[in-house]
C-alpha cells in the first residue's frame, strides 16, 4: 500500500499489548475485585499457548489463497461455548459435521477447504443491552461463561475474573481433542463420506442429495483403485483444523499474547484467528488497537451499518502493508439486505486494490424472534443470504472466499426451516443454545449439499 495509507496506523503510539487500555473501550465487564483481575491476569501471562505462531501463519497463507478463489473458508461452531457442555461428545460432534460439510464443498468449490471452528475459547459475547429485564427485574446481561453466568439471578451476572483461567483450561482440552481428531485418523475421508450417505439416506430429500452423495462415492472409489487410501496418503487420513473465536475480552487475549520466537512478532496464542465484532469495530476503539498489533489472521464482522470511510480507515489500521490472508471481511447483511449493502464496500475495496478475504455470516443478519419471544433464524433466509452473496461476487468478477455459520452437531431446534421442516412449534423440544440459535446437524449437512450443488452447477 501508498504511504498515503499507512498514516492512520503511524500517527498514533507505538502499539504494545496493553496499548488498547487508553482507548475507548465497549461491552466491557466491570469486574468488582480489580486485584483478582490483576492476579488472574499474571497467572494467564505464564501459561502456555493455545496456539503456535507458525500454525496461525499457515492459516494465514491459507486465506490468502481463498481470497484469490484458489480455497474455500469453511468457519463455523457455536456462537457460545458453554462451560456446562464441556464434553468429548459434543466437540466431537461439531468437528465431524465440519468435516462432513468439508468434503461436499471440496467437491463443489474443486479446492481445497479451510476449515476453522468457532471453537476452544468462543465464550465472551457482546450484548445490544448491558441490563436484562426479566419479570420486572433487571440485571447485568449475561456476557459469556468466561465473563459471567447465565442464571438470572444478581450473583450470577457480577463478572467473575476466575472464568477466566476456567475459559483457559477448558478451551486448552477442547484443543487437545481437536488436535487428536484432526491427525489420528478420525478425519479419514473414506469415513467422512459414509457419515455424510448416512445423512442423506435419513434426509427426505434423499434423492436430492443422493445424486451429489453418489459423485463423491465414485469418486473416491477411483482414488481407491488407483491406491490412494489412509494407509498409503496423509491426506485421505489427517487434515488441518484451525480455531477461531471474537477477540472480544480484551485482558484474556492481552494475557495470551505472546513474542513468536521464530519471526520476534507478537502473536494472540489464545486461538489461530480472531475477529472483531460488529458492536467493537470502532476505528479508534480499543479493539481495533489491540488487533493492530498481532499478527495472527484476523476477521472484522460488516454489517449494514459500516461505512465505507470506516472500512479504508479500518484496513489502513489494521493491514497497513496490505499483506494477504491477513483481513477476511465477514458481511453479515441479512438477506434481504446483502444485495444492497455488500456491493459498494467490496466495490470500493476492489478499486483500492486492497487484498481481502471475503466470508458470509448468513445468520447474524437473519435473527427473527417468534411471538413467544424465542430467538431464531431460518434455514431458507440464511440459505438466501449465501446465494445473495455469491450472485454479488459474480456480479463484481470477485471471489467469494467462504462461509462463516453458527452450528453444532447436535440436533437441537433453534432454526427453522429445512428439509425436516422445523417450526416455531417445534424450537422447544432442543432448544439448547447459550446466545443465538444454530443450525443443528442435518440443517448444516443440507446447507453443504445445497451449496454444492450450486458451485458444480
Ligand atoms: C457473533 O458472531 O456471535 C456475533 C455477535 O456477531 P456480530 O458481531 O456480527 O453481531
Ligand atoms: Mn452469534
Amino acid at each position: 500500500m501508498s504511504a498515503m495509507h499507512t498514516h492512520d496506523s503511524s500517527s498514533r503510539q507505538a502499539w504494545t499489548p496493553e496499548s488498547w487500555r487508553s482507548f475507548p473501550i465497549r461491552q466491557v465487564p466491570e469486574y468488582p475485585d480489580a486485584a483478582a483481575l490483576h492476579a488472574v491476569e499474571e497467572r494467564l501471562r505464564r501459561y502456555p499457548p493455545l496456539v503456535f505462531a507458525g500454525e496461525a501463519r499457515r492459516l494465514k497463507a491459507n486465506l490468502a489463497l481463498a481470497a484469490k478463489g484458489k480455497a474455500f473458508v469453511l468457519q463455523g461452531g457455536a456462537c457460545a461455548e458453554s462451560f456446562g457442555e464441556f464434553t468429548a461428545d459434543i466437540v466431537r460432534d461439531t468437528f465431524r459435521v465440519l468435516l462432513q460439510m468439508a468434503v461436499v464443498l471440496t467437491f463443489g468449490a474443486k479446492v481445497p477447504v479451510v476449515k476453522i471452528g468457532r471453537m476452544a475459547g468462543q465464550y465472551a459475547k457482546p450484548r445490544s443491552s448491558d441490563m436484562e429485564t426479566v419479570g420486572g427485574v433487571t440485571l447485568p446481561s449475561y456476557r459469556g461463561d468466561i465473563v459471567n453466568g447465565p442464571d438470572f439471578t444478581a450473583a450470577a451476572r457480577i463478572p467473575d475474573p476466575a472464568r477466566m483461567e476456567t475459559g483457559y483450561f477448558q478451551s486448552a482440552g477442547v484443543m487437545n481433542l481437536l488436535r487428536a481428531f484432526a491427525g489420528g485418523g478420525y478425519a479419514n475421508l473414506h469415513q467422512v463420506h459414509r457419515w455424510n450417505l448416512g445423512f442423506v439416506e435419513r434426509s427426505p430429500l434423499a434423492k436430492q442429495y443422493g445424486v451429489l452423495a453418489e459423485r463423491i462415492d465414485e469418486t473416491l472409489a477411483f482414488m481407491a483403485a488407483c491406491g490412494l487410501t489412509g494407509a498409503t496418503t496423509r491426506q485421505m487420513d489427517e487434515t488441518e483444523f484451525y480455531t477461531s473465536h471474537e477477540a472480544l475480552l480484551l485482558p484474556y487475549e492481552q494475557a495470551l499474547t505472546r513474542i513468536d520466537s521464530t519471526s520476534g512478532e507478537w502473536y494472540d496464542c489464545s486461538a489461530h484467528f480472531v475477529w472483531i465484532g460488529d458492536r467493537t469495530r470502532q476505528p479508534d476503539g480499543a479493539h481495533v488497537e489491540f488487533l493492530r498489533g498481532v499478527r495472527n489472521p484476523i476477521g472484522i464482522k460488516v454489517g449494514p451499518s459500516t461505512t465505507i470511510a470506516d472500512l479504508e480507515r479500518l484496513l489502513d489500521i489494521l493491514n497497513p502493508q496490505d499483506e494477504a490472508g491477513r483481513i477476511s471481511l465477514i458481511s453479515r447483511m441479512g438477506a434481504e439486505g446483502v444485495q444492497k449493502h455488500l456491493p459498494p464496500l467490496l466495490r470500493q475495496v476492489m478499486a483500492s486494490g486492497r487484498t481481502v478475504t471475503w466470508l458470509c455470516d448468513p445468520m447474524h443478519g437473519n435473527t427473527i424472534s417468534t411471538v413467544n419471544k424465542i430467538k431464531t433464524r431460518s434455514f431458507e433466509a440464511i440459505l438466501s443470504e449465501i446465494r445473495g452473496f455469491f450472485d454479488v461476487f459474480e456480479a463484481e468478477g470477485a471471489f467469494p472466499g467462504g462461509v462463516h455459520v453458527e452450528m453444532t452437531g447436535q440436533n437441537v431446534t433453534e432454526c427453522v426451516g429445512g428439509a425436516h421442516r422445523l417450526t416455531e412449534a417445534d424450537l422447544g423440544e432442543r432448544y439448547e443454545t447459550f446466545c443465538d440459535p444454530r443450525l443443528n446437524a442435518e440443517q448444516s449437512l443440507e446447507m453443504a449439499f445445497l451449496l454444492a450443488e450450486e458451485l458444480t452447477a
